[in-house]
């Protein structure tokens, strides 16, 4: 016999195992707007906000997060601003359709898009980076591109808030990794919310943080946005791709493995850390003026050694 849906009891389209229900489309888009809005309130992610950049890739998190965003901003916070921003990556086969995508979304909701294309406003792509010591980390390389140039353009638009769709699958892999290497200043970083300590650095929020990856997939599918006909090229050897299918095998064994570490990293172990941990000193990079922990910036270090790489190319 088919499952029911918990709430309606119509027939179930959905089985959420952590949570142990199955919810049928209708109501499942209930509970997944309903989770997101919660986790807004819990964090205080909104308050005092005026407007809210949203970090867009046109994979499906950052999707589900554009709508479901934009649909609780509708109801909930009228006189707040949305305006996306989108990186083109320029990785051949791939950033065409993430761009493709993101320019539909944005023009169905008519929300302010800001494009912000690699090749022709920085003059290099992430495939560049294959050329640099970085091709083993690329991966890394285009973390920090879209971390320095996401909180740039949201500052330059004016934003006080950026969203991410940073999502509960991410953040336990993160901190798997992090608990590992015992980077005890970076696992403190890792929250809902990370408030600015720096004109130039906008406030970071994650509202799909308690979501998992499949949840959010689910979401997708059921509001019909669409969904990438390919994946990143480029991902191949990720190792953050490696420790997502090891955890997901943890996960197999310990139900809800994702949710307990997230919550005792939360309530247990981050308010300990919080209180021996210092927030890091900024200062402005000398070649940017953005925020840095040293003279030059994470984005400055790493763009400078491509330039070094294609002069030398160009030498040879
Ligand atoms: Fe960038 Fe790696 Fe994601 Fe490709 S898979 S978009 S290279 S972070
Ligand atoms: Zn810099």
């Amino acid at each position: 016999m088919a499952a029911k849906c918990r709430i309606c009891g119509r027939s179930a389209t959905y089985y959420l195992d952590h949570a142990r229900i199955h919810l049928c489309e209708d109501c499942f888009i209930k509970y997944y707007e309903r989770k997101i809005y919660k986790s807004i309130q819990k964090y205080n992610m909104l308050e005092g906000a005026k407007k809210v950049a949203v970090a867009v890739s046109g994979g499906k998190d950052s999707l589900a997060l554009l709508e479901s965003l934009y649909r609780i901003v509708s109801e909930k916070f009228p006189e707040l601003k949305l305006a996306v921003i989108h990186i083109d990556l320029g990785i051949p086969g791939y950033s065409e359709e993430c761009r493709k995508i993101v320019e539909k979304m944005c023009g169905d909701l008519d929300v302010e898009c800001h494009i912000h294309d690699l090749r022709s406003e920085e003059g290099y792509t992430i495939p560049d980076f294959q050329a640099t010591p970085f091709r083993r980390r690329i991966c890394g390389a285009c973390g920090t591109v879209k971390r320095y140039l996401m909180n740039k353009i949201a500052y330059e638009i004016g934003a006080d808030r950026l969203a991410t769709g940073h999502n509960l699958d991410d953040v336990v892999e993160v901190l798997f990794e992090l608990y590992l290497k015992g980077s005890v200043g970076e696992i403190v970083r890792i929250k809902p919310v990370s408030w600015s300590t720096h004109p130039k650095l906008i406030t970071k929020i994650k509202p799909l943080i308690e979501l998992t990856e499949r949840e959010n997939l689910y979401y997708v599918l059921s509001r019909g946005l669409p969904v990438l006909s390919v994946q990143c090229p480029l991902a191949k050897n990720s190792r953050m791709l490696k420790r997502k299918k090891l955890i997901s095998m943890i996960e197999k064994e310990i139900p809800a493995f994702r949710h307990t570490l997230y919550k005792s990293h939360l309530k247990r172990i981050m308010p300990k850390l919080e209180k021996t941990v210092k927030e890091p000193n900024l200062m402005e990079c000398k070649s940017c003026g953005m925020p840095s922990l040293s003279e030059l910036c994470s984005y400055c270090k790493l763009t400078s050694k491509l330039k070094k790489t294609s002069q030398n190319l160009d030498s040879e």
